[in-house]
């Protein structure tokens, strides 16, 4: 074991503030790496605090972060794919079983034995596992991800979990270009859709509650944008989309979306809800639409994201902070004020 830097939360109530954590000394078949920028997903605030109680109850201390971008700096004597010095990543998972038939299919974001980068059972340790708000971690290397050597890593952080949450289900519905496509809400998760939507080749168009995003989400890639509290700019879109995917944060009415569907249209929610959604049985049977969930995705398919934005030189637009402003930050991103990741620089963790 050695010791870490990090920043925890001590309850459902406490600012984050900085502590040390154990870490494990890697084992034969594990990466340890240094790390350089962890993004700030909407989850890290649901899970600090606690608003997950019911599905997911949270462990204090909680150690958030699961967008990370490092280097490596020791491996295992059994790891094969890395090497001391490569820019690395890790995403929302650090452990599955392997064996079951979700992770034979490269699905282990669907294992029942899946371990989260923070708020999991830690196997190694006991305890929990502490995620990216840290100056190092240690992963196996089936989750660890290569980075696109011409991708920024600060804004490559997101991809991490913004990216492969929103690129899965595109991908699994068939984005593609002729497809039109809305993306509801322009926080993390949403501007990584539309930016991912463009690259597809889609027709896209925004759905925010900020009319101040209107420029930028034409420039991130959007096609149209409807300020979704205006009825009539709404009203105009109704039947006419393939596939909607929803990163709304709160709660919303998704009735008006569904509305907006075509024939065998499908809405897609990747928000984590804290309550249940009414659902209008009519919107659903008019049009045979459906109403579907996504949750991050496999490692396969994460390493394929990565590559795409690569090649489409795509990365999160980022705020990079010191660890020191976490707290201001979270209230930040409760009023939907960044544009459009706050990316935590961990150079500041090490200093302190
Ligand atoms: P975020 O940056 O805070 O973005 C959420 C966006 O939702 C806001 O920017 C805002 O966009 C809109 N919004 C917020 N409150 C709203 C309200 N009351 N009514 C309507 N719109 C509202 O959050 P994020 O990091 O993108 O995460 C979004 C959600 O996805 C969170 O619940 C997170 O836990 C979840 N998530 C799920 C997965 C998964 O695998 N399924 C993975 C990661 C995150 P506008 O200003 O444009 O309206
Ligand atoms: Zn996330």
């Amino acid at each position: 074991m050695f010791n870490s830097k990090a920043y925890a939360a001590a309850s459902a109530t406490s600012p984050l503030a900085d502590t040390t954590i154990a870490r494990r000394d890697p084992t034969e078949h594990d990466v340890q790496i240094e790390i350089l920028f962890c993004g700030i997903c909407h989850s890290d605030l649901h899970s600090v605090r606690n608003e997950w109680s019911e599905f997911m109850p949270t462990v204090y201390p909680i150690v958030p972060g699961h967008e990370i971008v490092g280097r490596v700096t020791i491996t295992g004597s059994a790891v094969t794919k890395y090497k001391t010095g490569d820019l690395v990543a890790v995403g929302c998972l650090v452990d599955s079983d392997r064996t079951c038939p979700q992770c034979k299919a490269g699905l282990e974001n669907f294992c029942p034995e899946l371990r989260f980068t923070f708020n999991s059972p830690d196997k190694y340790l006991g305890g929990m596992t502490y995620g990216g708000y840290s100056d190092s971690i240690v992963v196996d290397e089936h989750f660890v991800l290569r980075v696109p050597s011409n991708l920024d890593l600060a804004g490559a952080a997101p991809l991490l979990c913004a990216g492969i949450t929103t690129y899965s289900p595109m991908r699994h519905w068939g984005v593609k270009k002729g497809k039109k496509v809305g993306v509801v809400g322009l926080g993390g998760l949403g501007h990584m859709a539309v930016k991912i939507a463009h690259a597809l080749g889609a027709y896209v168009v925004v759905f925010t509650t900020s009319p101040n995003k209107k420029e930028d989400a034409l420039r991130l890639g959007a096609d149209e944008v409807v300020v979704s509290r205006n009825a009539d700019e709404m009203k105009k879109h109704a039947g006419s989309f393939e596939f909607i995917l929803d990163t709304v944060s709160a709660a919303h009415d998704i009735n008006a979306y569904i509305n907006l569907l075509g024939v065998d249209g499908n809405l897609t929610i990747v928000g984590v809800l804290p309550k249940p959604l009414e659902v209008a049985a009519f919107g659903l049977i008019s049009g045979r639409r459906t109403l579907s969930g996504s949750f991050i995705g496999g490692l396969r398919e994460t390493q394929e994201m990565l590559d795409f934005c690569g090649t489409h030189n795509i990365t999160a637009d980022v705020e990079v902070i010191p660890i020191q402003k976490v707290n201001e930050a979270y209230e930040r991103l409760l009023k939907s004020d960044v544009k459009y990741r706050f990316a935590i620089d961990m150079a500041s963790l090490r200093t302190e």
